[in-house]
């Protein structure tokens, strides 16, 4: 589950580490608001953030200083009348529905630290840089060795001197080396007991010294934490940091119905149970030329509404130029597939072809359902293996 920066900072805060005040607004004026709040603490310039589930927001004009309020309301405007491209969003963009107004810190140098699971060697693994800043991933792919990794011990963590060895590594001297092994260990004891899948700072930085910090503070001005799913359930607060308008309604829709949807580009909507035979049919379809426009898991167990569902959903994208059946009744009883394929077709009705390949539990009751359903859906053929059913589809949508 990925989160916003917002809330992202406040758990890194509430962990200890420094990271500049911030408030969350809807609203442009409410952007105004904040900016004058944080000028009465002490700030003298700000950051307008867009709050969107993707990176590179600062190349896509989703980060903007601004030196007063009406800077700051006019940053907020642009950002929420019109969706942000990044190179993580696709070209048609995402709404900005929420903007940050963060205390704007005088930077002296950026650097990148994060936390992730390295399934090589079933260990967390901690990764930096004194390369941070926006482009991380260029760093990446050019200079790797500009790129510090270190396993973490799954059982002691991170320890002091490992995080200092780090720290040393990266460039930090005087007292800034002790601050950055403190975030370091932070991170590191937030990513096992918030049961992160990522925690990242890009870019942790140290600021200009002043009278409190002679040496400059090093302190997180960007932040991206996102979870494993499967461990939401012992993370009440996590849970509620959900935010459903990121996510995409039809996946949401089909969640509600115990079905896995990954909406696609392609035009062939597929209807499958198991997520091995959803990703074998999507490649038999490419394989005789056609592209999945979706990924679509109904379980072991669907109902015949979660299968009305599962149709509806499909059908309800306009680029779906044809849909594939695929099933292989286990624990699924291929007859209450057939029942549900009549069922959709009564409600929503086929209007484009149907391929139907059916096998395994019940097929042959299955079999004589589809059999008598064929006059009332003119649309749909009946496969007889997997292949079968391929070849029928795409030339049906060809
Ligand atoms: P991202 O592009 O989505 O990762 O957004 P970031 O929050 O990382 O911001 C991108 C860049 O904007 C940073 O690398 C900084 O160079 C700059 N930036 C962000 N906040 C501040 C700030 O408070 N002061 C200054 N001077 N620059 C900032
Ligand atoms: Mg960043």
């Amino acid at each position: 589950m990925k989160i916003h920066e917002y809330q992202a900072r406040q758990i890194l805060k509430d962990s200890g580490v420094p990271v500049p005040d911030a408030i969350a607004c809807d609203t442009p004026s409410a952007v105004a608001d904040a900016f004058n709040q944080l000028q009465q603490n002490g700030a003298s310039i700000a950051v307008v953030k867009a709050q969107v589930h993707a990176g590179g927001r600062g190349k896509g004009g989703g980060v903007k200083l601004v030196k007063s309020a009406d800077d700051a309301q006019q940053a907020a405007e642009t950002m929420m009348s019109k969706n942000l491209v990044t190179h993580q969003t696709g070209p048609e963009g995402v709404p900005v529905n929420k903007v940050l107004v963060a205390a704007g810190v005088e930077i002296d140098k950026e650097f990148y630290l994060s936390i992730t699971l390295d399934r090589a060697t079933s260990r967390p693994v901690m990764i930096a840089s004194a390369e941070g800043g926006v482009d991380i991933e260029t760093v990446a792919a050019e200079t790797p060795e500009k790129i510090i990794r270190r396993h973490i011990h799954p059982l002691m963590g991170l320890q002091g001197h490992e995080a200092r060895s780090v720290a040393f590594k990266l460039g930090f001297v005087g007292k800034q080396v002790s601050q950055a092994a403190a975030i370091m260990m932070k991170l590191a004891r937030l990513f096992v007991a918030k049961d992160a899948d990522m925690v990242e700072i890009n870019p942790l930085i140290t600021t200009k010294p002043s009278e409190n910090f002679p040496d400059g503070q090093v302190m997180a001005i960007d932040s991206k934490v996102t979870f494993d799913n499967n461990a939401l359930f012992r993370h009440k607060d996590i849970q509620a940091l959900f935010d459903p308008a990121e996510e995409d309604p039809a996946e949401l829709e089909a969640n509600k119905f115990g079905l896995s949807y990954i909406k696609l580009d392609g035009t062939i909507g597929c209807l499958v149970n198991g997520a091995g035979l959803a990703m074998s049919t999507m490649d038999i379809i490419k394989l005789h030329g056609g592209e999945p426009a979706n990924f679509l898991d109904v379980g072991g167990s669907a109902s015949e509404e979660a299968i009305a569902e599962a149709f509806k959903i499909i059908l309800s994208d306009p680029n779906v130029k044809g849909v594939l059946v695929n099933i292989f009744g286990g624990i699924m009883q291929c007859d209450k597939i057939a029942r549900g394929i009549v069922g959709a077709a009564k409600t929503i009705g086929f209007k484009v072809p149907l391929v139907v390949r059916l096998e395994g539990t019940n097929v042959e009751p299955a079999r004589e359902i589809i059999e008598a359903a064929k006059t009332d859906i003119p649309v749909m053929q009946v496969a007889t293996d997997l292949t079968d059913a391929a070849q029928k589809i795409t030339a049906a949508v060809n």
